[in-house]
């Protein structure tokens, strides 16, 4: 048990949410996970995650005892942290859409007490002035209900990666707190205790990798911590950009942009992770946050010419699997084309600016019939995008057979033991395989009998 244990509230039980309430709990928390979307509620309370995230559920029932999931903002009444991760989708203009925040701001506001110190904390990811923004929203609702609470904000940017969410949340890098308040940062301290000391019972279905070291914490001002998560996104995102850029010279020239990786990736001061070149990145963050960067930029009349070249960058990618398979097969009309993976990462079903949703339309408007196969996926697909007209299939070989090319757009585990030659018998005419994640290896694939197209190689 966490001697420093904490009642937390958690707003929003997305991919960040949930992730978060979960290990609260499971660290020793007592947690209350809270929804507007009472479906959402609804499977959590018979135990089900309402999304595909690995370990979720089982770290559910190991921590049931200190969970609860309501639609009610009731408990934020006794929280001592109340913990905001409402999405922050981008609007029509790049802006981020602080609609859900506010609303959440609003009803939280309700339920505050002046018995204690409450700390409201901005987890989603939030332009700057987000906390001053949700500051001013709750003293307004305060002030309106005629009412007083003893609060502070703070802002808790979120590094998870989906896929590997909570294995991320217990063994994080750091862990970054902004907050005018050093009560409100003391507070956040004790609730990241036991990760910043690794002191929880390790669960077993997420074991502390080899190795690790204990996470640093980065304490700073609101403005900084908010401008610290969308700096990073807009690095990654840069830097698969970057490898791509690369990439399309090696092409050119007869380099092999997988050795250049391996190359530069040794120097320390590069790294080697975020340099495999491909289709490009997707998601629910890169593409939201560096057009938020970018509108914030545009706000203080200050360019952003790097951040907008690598977005430009990667809707190239996408344009470029197009590119390919009309190099190759000169008419994609009428074509039969195979899509292995939809979505925009392996191990999870999120769609969100998944660079297959952009090929399918291409290809669809190309005159061409699409295929497809994900392992964890296709129902989301199914439900989210009734209007694409994709075939959907049980396993990768029903997807490929009778294909002209088939497209590797997400590199889950299983495809990379696909049997090639399986693959090459089952395709038809000039048997193509596009591979958006250079997972294969172009000899192998070539000696199956396919014709193999890669990236910058
Ligand atoms: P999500 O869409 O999966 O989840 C958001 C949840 O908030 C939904 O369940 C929704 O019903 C709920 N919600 C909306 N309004 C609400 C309200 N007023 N009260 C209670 N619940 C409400 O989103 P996500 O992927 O978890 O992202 C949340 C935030 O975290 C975003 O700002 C995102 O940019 C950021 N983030 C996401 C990731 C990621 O990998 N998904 C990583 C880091 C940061």
């Amino acid at each position: 048990m966490n001697p420093y244990s904490l009642n937390i509230c958690v707003v929003g039980t997305g991919y960040v949410g949930l992730t978060t309430g979960v290990c609260l709990a499971t660290i020793g928390h007592k947690v209350t996970c809270i929804d507007v979307d009472n479906n959402k509620i609804n499977m959590l309370l018979h135990g089900k995650s309402p999304i595909y995230e690995p370990g979720i559920e089982d770290l559910l029932k190991l921590a049931s005892d200190h969970l609860e999931f309501t639609a009610s903002y009731s408990n934020c009444n006794n929280a001592d942290v109340i913990i905001l991760a409402v999405g922050t989708p981008s609007t029509a203009t790049g802006t981020a859409d602080l609609s859900y925040l506010e609303a959440a701001a609003v009803e939280v506001a309700k339920y505050l007490s002046a018995s204690k110190l409450q700390v409201i904390v901005n987890k989603s990811t939030v332009p700057i002035g987000t906390a001053k923004r949700v500051r001013l929203i709750i003293d307004m609702e305060l002030s309106r209900a005629d009412k007083t609470a003893t609060y502070a904000v703070a802002s808790n940017p979120e590094f998870l990666r989906e896929g590997v969410a909570v294995h991320d949340t217990l063994y994080p890098d750091r862990i970054v707190i902004g907050s005018d308040s050093m009560d409100a940062i003391n507070v956040l301290r004790t609730m990241y205790a036991p990760i910043l000391e690794q002191t929880f019972t390790v669960p077993q279905e997420c074991p502390r990798p080899e190795g690790f070291s204990l996470p640093g914490i980065i304490t700073t001002d609101t403005t900084s911590a908010e401008m610290i998560k969308y700096a990073a996104n807009a690095f990654l995102a840069t830097k698969i950009s970057f490898i791509n850029e690369i990439g399309g010279l090696c092409e050119k020239v007869g380099a092999n942009v997988t050795e250049v990786a391996r190359g530069i990736g040794q120097d320390k001061r590069i790294g080697s992770r975020f340099l495999q070149a491909g289709v490009g990145w997707g998601g629910s963050c890169f593409a939201k946050d560096t057009a938020a960067l970018i509108s914030t930029g545009k706000e203080y009349m200050y360019e952003l010419p790097i951040i907008s070249a690598t977005v430009k960058l990667n809707k190239r990618q996408r344009q470029r699997i197009i590119e390919k398979l009309q190099e190759t097969l000169k008419v994609v009309r009428g074509r039969t084309i195979g899509l292995l993976g939809l979505a925009f990462k392996p191990d999870t079903d999120d769609l969100r600016d998944a660079p297959a949703l952009d090929i399918v339309r291409d290809l669809l408007e190309m005159g061409a019939r699409v295929k497809a196969y994900d392992p964890i996926a296709m129902d989301n697909c199914r439900s989210r995008y009734p209007d694409l007209n994709i075939e959907y299939f049980p396993n990768a070989l029903a997807a490929v057979e009778g294909c002209d090319a088939v497209i590797l757009v997400t590199e889950w585990d299983e495809f990379r033991h696909l049997a090639l030659t399986n693959m090459a018998e089952k395709m038809c005419n000039e048997k193509v395989l596009v591979d958006g994640r250079n997972l294969y290896k172009p000899g192998e694939a070539r000696q199956a009998g396919l014709t193999y197209i890669g990236f910058g190689r």
